[in-house]
């Protein structure tokens, strides 16, 4: 049975930021102060669409302002509600504090079902909830900057852009009021992917530290491991592409809205993606069983599940039937508290969402600063990385007498553009936080796994900055 509160999202976070409080002792006034949302707005707006007014309700919550501005994605679904959008916010103060992004947190959120409008109507829509959040402040390249997330993607943030743009047309940082943009109208080369990117990049940390592996009753390194997904969105099909492509894992399983697939043999991104795209479901993927029942594939063995899609996927009702003894949350709050509880008493491990997607923010950070500072990253320095790069070749065949083969001369000569420097920084500030995270746990005797961990680190650094600026 699951209890009254047990799929309540909030209640969770609630929990988890409390287990984290208390081990770092953190005073009670102070935790008060820094666990709930500081303002959260609701809108009801209409839209006139096939000749009558239809009425949208949105959300924007603004969790935490001790860093501005604050940011956060805008999750288009049926299924929003405030208690959940307040919830998305808090994680985004911790997630960015973490991976020391210099952002408060913020969500925001319109109850939609995408599929029911045209690109032209939603169009519409989001312009039309893009004036009511500028309106009251809740979209600004200064205060508050939304990115995508369920249901919304680059197309969203281009119109929203331009909205904002022609509101206010002497901004001259306007571009700035979203991330997440595509790359023609001041998006990042690397954004869409980066989310999915982290993913990979924390998975290839954590094979780093066999201490960390063994404790998780796995051994050996990430190529070959059996990977189930659930979700196979913006997250779930990167993180899918890069692990089987870049890392060779086996992909066993995948779970989406109409059901799931398991192969033994491992299925191919590229291929599911393709059917995806022309069948709209899993149903019909050739060389793959079916399983109608897809969230029963959660249950089946391998050695990481991933699950991608949507919060609390992972419950008291079928914690104890998951097998994987690694969960990498892609997603945001996949496991309620109560089936943490359960898994961590089994010794499952648990990389929790506020590292595994914080790619995603770190990004969008990125994107922001080329935004506010009107400069593409690299331009400045990439002909002078060229030169040195035929200066070392120059060198090397003077000394040696000897040619240097084309081969090892491409990368030298091909200079540092924007997407390696949005890699490079991504992995960085991965491989940054999961050593904090990792740190703070091992080093703790009041914090015996990594969410808690990984709260911790983010909450210290909340904590300072309300004492620093005398708010505590
Ligand atoms: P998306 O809308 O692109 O994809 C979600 C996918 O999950 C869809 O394909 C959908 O069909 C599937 N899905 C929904 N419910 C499901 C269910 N019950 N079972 C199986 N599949 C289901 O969304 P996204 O942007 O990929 O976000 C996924 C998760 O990652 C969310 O929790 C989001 O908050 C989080 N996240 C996203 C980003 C980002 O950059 N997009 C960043 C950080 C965190």
């Amino acid at each position: 049975m699951t209890s009254a509160t047990e799929n309540d999202f909030q209640a969770s976070v609630r929990g988890m930021f409390d287990r984290a409080a208390a081990a770092l002792g953190v005073p009670d006034d102070l935790v008060e102060t820094i666990r709930e949302c500081k303002s959260v707005i609701q809108l009801r707006f209409p839209v006139r669409l096939r000749g009558r007014y239809q009425t949208f309700c949105g959300w924007r919550a603004v969790h935490s302002e001790h860093r501005l501005p604050v940011k956060g994605g805008i999750r288009y679904a049926p299924f929003v509600d405030q208690q959940e959008v307040e919830a998305l916010a808090a994680l985004m103060t911790f997630k960015c504090a973490l991976v020391d992004v210099p952002f408060g947190g913020a969500k925001g959120g319109l109850s939609i079902r995408p599929d029911d409008y045209t690109e032209e109507e939603l169009e519409l829509i989001t312009r039309r909830f893009t004036q009511e959040l500028a309106d009251r402040g809740y979209i600004s390249p200064s205060r508050d900057v939304p990115a995508p997330d369920i249901g919304t993607g680059a197309r969203e943030m281009a119109w929203m852009a331009d909205e904002y743009r022609q509101l206010y047309p002497s901004d001259i940082d306007a571009l700035a009021c979203v991330t997440g943009k595509p790359v023609t109208q001041g998006g990042i080369p690397g954004r869409e992917e980066a989310t999915g990117r982290g993913v990979q990049y924390v998975l290839r940390e954590f094979f780093r530290h066999p201490d960390d592996v063994g404790r998780s009753g796995l051994e050996g390194g990430l190529e070959g491991k059996r990977v189930i997904l659930q979700g196979l969105g913006n997250v779930g099909s990167h993180a899918a592409r890069y692990l089987v492509e870049e890392e060779g894992v086996r992909l066993t399983g995948v779970i989406e809205h109409d059901g799931a697939l398991l192969s033994d043999t491992g299925l191919a991104p590229a291929a599911l993606a393709e059917h995806m795209a022309r069948a709209g479901g899993l149903e019909g993927f050739p060389g793959a069983r079916f399983v109608a029942d897809g969230a029963s594939v959660l249950e089946a063995e391998c050695d990481i599940l991933i699950p991608a899609a949507i919060e609390s996927q992972i419950t008291e009702a079928n914690a104890p039937r998951i097998r994987a003894p690694l969960i990498v949350e892609a997603a945001n709050g996949p496991v309620t508290l109560a089936a943490e509880r359960q898994l961590l008493a089994r010794g499952t491990a648990i990389l929790p969402d506020l590292l595994v997607n914080a790619g995603g923010v770190t990004v969008s950070y990125f994107e922001w600063v080329s935004n506010v500072s009107h400069m593409r990253f690299g331009r400045l320095s990439r002909q002078l990385d060229i030169q040195r790069g035929k200066r070392i070749i120059d060198m090397i065949e003077t000394t040696s007498g000897r040619t240097v083969p084309d081969e090892l001369k491409a990368p030298l000569l091909r200079g540092v553009d924007e997407l390696d420097l949005v890699q490079s920084g991504l992995e960085d500030t991965m491989r940054e936080a999961y050593g904090a995270m990792r740190e703070t746990m091992l080093g703790s005797d009041a914090i015996e796994d990594m969410r808690t961990a990984a709260f911790a680190v983010a909450l210290e650094k909340v904590v300072r900055s309300y004492r620093q600026m005398g708010l505590a």
